[in-house]
């Protein structure tokens, strides 16, 4: 099954679900996780793209958990066409399971959970609020009541198998529309206290729209559209060079010195190599913009 999003409507209020398994392994393999960062990846990553659904055309958010545990970073770059990227600091961090699951939550720590909204127009947006659990869908859904006066209820799964593959993965957010009638929140309440886990449905074949007829059993689904989702990063060799040059002309100088670098993306882990004449034109670059500055 391709990674996929739909969205519907089902008595005033807004559910968005997405089957994201291909793209959550495709992290786990460039990135090389142990299943706990791949869990916690995976439900960021899925969690950005739920969030992204909700922005209108070309925008883009990141989702970033700044925890103290021994994940380290967990970051997220989502945009509403359907394309996400990310990657976790301490990838290999390797934890035991708590109560049979992977320790996402111990593994994330306590810090902060930020939202960054790239609208084009203005300046990003960034809202923030302390993690509460470290298991991610909590803590966004915290975020979206505290910090953006939203009320929703997310869920995210990712199943890892002793391979290192991510298996299943997915999640859905719904959020209630101004108009909702207390009966139907009352009703939904109840539906989720029921519900199994998410990665569970995915893993039993369930794609989107299944996961939301799931969610509203018996209920009249007023079902939109459908997205695909997809890995993929924006990184290019070009602003690599960027990166160079803001090393200034020290750092420049040493890696000329070694006679060759090679940069590694840190969204994707793809690697760029430059050669000494590559750094040799960099470097001239970097002179004359000091230069200038003079
Ligand atoms: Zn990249």
């Amino acid at each position: 099954m391709k990674d996929h999003l739909s969205k519907a409507i089902v008595d005033g209020i807004r559910v968005y679900a997405a089957v994201t398994t291909n793209l959550v392994d495709e992290a786990a393999q460039r990135h090389q996780c142990y299943p706990t960062a791949t869990a916690a990846l995976g439900r960021t990553m899925t969690g950005a793209l739920l969030l992204a659904a909700n922005l209108k055309n070309k925008e883009c958010l990141t989702v970033k958990f700044a925890g103290d545990g021994p994940l380290g970073r967990v970051v997220a770059d989502a945009s509403s066409d359907g394309f996400v990227r990310g990657y976790v600091e301490q990838a290999q961090a390797d934890l035991p399971l708590h109560e049979g699951k992977l320790a996402v939550g111990a593994g994330v720590g306590q810090g902060l959970v930020s939202v960054t909204r790239f609208t084009g127009l203005k300046e990003p947006i960034t809202g923030s609020c302390e993690i509460v659990t470290g298991e991610i869908a909590e803590d966004l859904t915290r975020y979206l009541y505290v910090s953006e006066q939203t009320p929703s209820s997310i869920g995210l799964g990712v199943l890892v198998d002793k391979e290192l593959k991510a298996t299943a993965a997915g999640g859905f957010f719904i959020q209630p529309l101004p108009d909702v009638a207390d009966s139907a929140l009352d009703q939904l309440e109840e539906n989720l206290k029921r519900i199994r886990p998410v990665s569970a449905m995915v893993k039993d074949g369930l794609d989107a729209n299944g996961i939301i007829g799931e969610l509203f059993a018996g209920r009249d689904i007023n079902y939109l559209e459908t997205v695909d989702l997809a890995f993929k990063c924006q990184c290019s060799k070009r602003r690599l060079e960027e990166v160079l040059l803001s090393l200034g002309e020290a750092d420049l100088r040493s890696l000329l010195d070694d006679g060759q670098a090679e940069v590694t993306c840190q969204f994707c882990s793809e690697k760029y190599c430059f050669s000494r004449e590559e750094l040799a034109a960099l470097l001239q670059v970097s002179l004359k913009l000091s230069e200038k500055k003079e």
